[in-house]
């Protein structure tokens, strides 16, 4: 059945580049599916977000063990989140993707350079005001720190608060299983998703803006295939192959959706049931990830703050690249795991260098190309630190009747 389900996903995959190559816009008409698919996965997010994320916190059992847990995996995804920047740094440099474009900023008057409220603000609008009006407009970060807070006080109480926290984790449960429902639409989603996309985007969009793209694909790849296959070989003792063959599935989701939290219910569904990590660790580290760490986010700020520079002639110092670093490991933290907040987020790091933010016009034409290789990177980063996580804790969460399931992923 699982097996059965990744051969459908691979097949409406290439059914939809296919057709969509041949037929072109008028594949419009599929994307109703595609939407539907969309909705079906964003209805499950925000009680699933609040449920297991509880669960993660308040199943930790001591605030002790549960500082280790968030320690290891903030460092792994500040560490990650660096790295991925400068791999992105430097593929900007290495392409160049910003000398010798011929297009001019104001050929596209529909999109404005969008207000960024500053890091500063950034931060503070972490903390709910109201955690029900959080709720109802689905804000992950507030969520998030509801969610943390809950669990924490659900420790502290202990015994007495015993009965909310079976509630959140019966919750969580039900949406684990519509999570399986939904999924088995998948293949008809992701067609409806991928198909309008390569029929709509022809050539003469992409051409101009090739390097971009390249820059960030090549880039990504270096990232994922070395920074990801090292960490989960040496720190999650888990062959990378095992790793992205069983992982595949929900890069691909991640792909048509251009959404981490989106394709959260089947990153957690797949790393628990396909790499056997806890649902201990899993329902703490990825809700976490799939809002704070985004890694292909961070690689894109880096390429497309070069890119923006060489357009305009400037030039960076070492200093505008060290500030870039900085600002894009915040502004990532700050992206919601929605499509193109990536692109709002990248005038935060921009004005943080002085840099026109006329640019941003230039790459939201094709900013949904460039999101779908992103959100791919997020998702596969948000895993592997699951994997990186679950194998450092492993001694003190796993019950011993799970060891032949554990040894059959892992060295
Ligand atoms: N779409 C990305 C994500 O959901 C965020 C971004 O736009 O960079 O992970």
């Amino acid at each position: 059945m699982k097996n059965n389900l990744v051969i459908q996903i691979l097949f409406a995959f290439v059914l939809a580049i296919v057709l969509g190559a041949i037929v072109g816009p008028d594949l419009e008409i599929v994307q109703p599916l595609g939407d539907l698919f969309l909705r079906l996965i964003q209805f499950i997010i925000v009680p699933l977000v609040l449920s297991s994320l509880v669960v993660g916190v308040a199943s930790t059992g001591n605030l002790k063990e549960l500082g280790q847990l968030s320690f290891k995996t903030v460092s792994y995804y500040m560490v990650t989140t660096a790295i991925a920047i400068s791999i992105g740094l430097f593929f900007g440099t290495l392409f160049s993707p910003g000398t010798g474009v011929d297009i001019d900023v104001s050929s596209n008057p529909s999109v404005e350079a969008q207000e960024t409220p500053g890091i500063k603000d950034t931060l503070l609008n972490i903390v709910p005001t109201n955690p029900i009006a959080a709720l109802t407009d689905g804000n992950m970060l507030q969520i998030i720190f509801f969610a943390i807070f809950l669990g924490i006080g659900i420790t502290m109480v202990g015994e007495k608060a015993r009965p909310l926290y079976q509630l959140f984790e019966q919750l969580a449960e039900v949406m684990y299983k519509i999570t399986g429902v939904v999924m088995r639409f998948a293949p008809i989603g992701i067609f409806g998703l991928i198909a309008p996309t390569v029929g709509e985007y022809g050539l003469a969009v992409l051409w101009p803006l090739l390097k971009v793209i390249l820059a960030l694909l090549i880039g990504s790849l270096v990232h994922v295939l070395i920074v990801y296959s090292l960490s989960v070989k040496y720190l999650g003792k888990m062959s990378p192959i095992v790793f992205f063959k069983n992982i595949m599935p929900v890069a691909m989701v991640a792909f048509s959706t251009s959404s981490s939290s989106g394709t959260l219910p089947m990153t957690i569904k797949y790393t628990e049931e396909q790499l056997k990590v806890p649902r201990k660790i899993s329902s703490f580290v990825l809700p976490l990830g799939a809002t704070i760490n985004m890694n292909g986010t961070a690689l894109y700020q880096g390429v497309c703050v070069l890119f923006v520079a060489q357009y305009f002639g400037m030039n960076l110092t070492f200093v505008d690249q060290l500030t870039v670093v900085l600002t894009a490991t915040l502004a990532s933290i700050g992206t919601a795991g929605v499509p193109s907040a990536g692109l709002i987020m990248l005038s935060m790091v921009m004005t943080s260098i002085g840099l026109p933010l006329e640019g941003i016009a230039l790459l939201a034409g094709i900013d949904r190309i460039l999101d779908m290789i992103r959100t791919s990177v997020n998702v596969l980063g948000d895993a592997s630190a699951a994997v990186v996580v679950s194998s450092k804790e492993r001694n003190q969460t796993e019950p011993e009747n799970q060891e032949e399931e554990y040894a059959a992923v892992h060295y």
